[in-house]
């Protein structure tokens, strides 16, 4: 794996940035700080678009919903505040916990949005409608909730009580796993196959999701007393981890070696850390800053992606100005575009197409930000090949 390099730095002027999160798309990011306010940035671009107040205590933790158009976070005053991005400003306030709330998710459609405290619980928000009392409230854990994460059937919650709880809401059943050590962060492989925890004794281990089975432990760092966080690379290769030397760890998933270190701020605590959720892009937090870590463009061009658009004679790469395109997962709809795109091998799950091939009308544009979801219906129309294509792949031709 190549090094990531420091592409932009914001400063965030939030005394201490306490949670730094890309948006479902990776356009954005937003940093909560421990000057009680949550800023939306555009990290390439190092621009900052909007300023959220309202919070009387520290922000910890935040999430943008799948369109773009609302923000969920919450604080050290207890409550979680759902914002409207384009006005910035409260649609709701949430008082339902005892204590600070840790960390706020939403579910994968944005209809609710799910917090976790100090209290132990772990609470279910309606944001669609103006209930104010939460929908239900998770009382396992016996300590603090560090993290929440949420699949389209189920919810993880990890605890400083050491355990962590699967819940599976198609069946209303509660898995529970004790791992011996606080857990500090707890995220999921994109694959949904395994935990990856960030443990108080300086690890993080990986767990088969199903088995409970230990697969991997990785080290190195230091977690000293700071709550740290991991992630996962976009192809569930390597797995990320900040460290209270100041340093980034990646190693690999499979070998647990480090394979690469970088430094953000000798001897200061990186405590919160964002992977895009498809290219390798990488935000750390330190202190008052965030670095925005990548593959810088290279002399002949080669960008910090090595992901190209699939269509024949198309060479676009994801840039500021072009989006990439998964193919949808309906079959009817896959074939509708391969057909358009003339694209002659067969599709995989990593071929997508860009924004080229699509007029204003394919897209639902939300937010102040702006993001450039597809419509459900969309087919690609412009800048096909007009031709038989060129067998060779653009994307590798030097
Ligand atoms: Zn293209």
């Amino acid at each position: 794996m190549t090094e990531l390099k420091p592409l932009t730095t914001l400063n965030c002027k939030q005394q201490v940035v306490r949670a730094v999160r890309f948006n479902v798309d990776g356009t954005y990011c937003l940093t909560c700080g421990a000057d009680k306010k949550i800023k939306l940035w555009n990290p390439q671009r190092q621009l900052l678009l909007k300023t959220y107040g309202g919070h009387a205590n520290e922000v910890l933790d935040a999430a943008g919903s799948c369109d773009s158009s609302q923000i969920i976070s919450c604080s050290a005053d207890k409550s979680v505040i759902l914002w409207d991005v384009t006005t910035g400003q409260p649609l709701r306030r949430y008082r339902g916990h005892a204590s600070s709330v840790t960390r706020v998710k939403y579910n994968e459609e944005s209809t609710m949005a799910i917090s976790g405290s100090v209290d132990n619980t772990v609470a279910f928000w309606d944001v669609l409608s103006r209930r104010q009392e939460p929908v239900q409230v998770l009382k396992d854990a016996k300590d603090t909730i560090t993290s929440i994460q949420i699949t389209d059937y189920e919810v993880v919650t990890c605890s400083v009580d050491s355990h962590v709880r699967r819940y599976d809401l198609r069946v209303g059943k509660m898995v529970s796993d004790f791992i011996g050590h606080i857990i500090t962060f707890g995220s999921l492989t994109h694959d949904g196959q395994c935990y990856i925890l960030s443990c108080a004794d300086s690890s993080v281990k990986l767990f088969d999701k199903d088995s409970g089975e230990l697969l991997n432990t990785f080290t190195g760092h230091e977690s000293k007393d700071y709550l740290l966080e991991n992630a996962v690379n976009a192809k569930d290769s390597h797995i990320i981890s900040g460290s209270a030397t100041g340093e980034v760890f990646f190693w690999d998933l499979i070998s647990s070696k480090v394979t690469s270190k970088l430094v953000h701020k000798l001897n200061k605590p990186i405590v919160s850390l964002s992977h895009h959720p498809t290219e390798d892009y990488l935000l750390t937090a330190c202190e008052d800053e965030v670095i925005l870590w990548g593959f810088s463009m290279g002399k002949n061009g080669e960008s910090n992606s090595n992901k190209c658009c699939s269509v024949p004679q198309c060479k676009s790469r994801y840039t500021n100005e072009i989006s990439l395109f998964f193919f949808p997962k309906d079959e009817a709809m896959r074939k509708r575009w391969t057909d358009a795109t003339k694209i002659e091998k067969r599709v995989t799950q990593d071929m997508q197409v860009c924004s080229r091939h699509f007029v204003k009308n394919d897209y639902i544009l939300s937010g102040v930000a702006k993001v450039r979801r597809l419509k459900k219906t969309a087919v690609p129309t412009q800048n096909l090949p007009w031709q038989f294509p060129n067998k060779r792949n653009n994307c590798h031709s030097a």
